[in-house]
């Protein structure tokens, strides 16, 4: 999983899917650790998410 951080405005939405693998970080998304989270992608509003 990748997090375009042009795109991301931090809503939180993939954070709150998976925990496990995204957080948030000065107001934006990053992954933190390898994993599937295909919900996420559309989830996001923005499609920042990217498999
Ligand atoms: S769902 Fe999209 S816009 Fe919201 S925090 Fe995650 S990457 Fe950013």
């Amino acid at each position: 999983m990748k997090v375009d951080k042009n795109k991301c405005i931090g809503c939180g939405a993939c954070v709150s899917i998976c925990p496990e693998i995204f957080e948030l970080k000065d107001g934006k998304a990053v992954v933190k650790s390898k994993g599937e989270c295909p919900d996420s992608v559309d989830a996001c509003p923005v499609r920042a998410i990217i498999k």
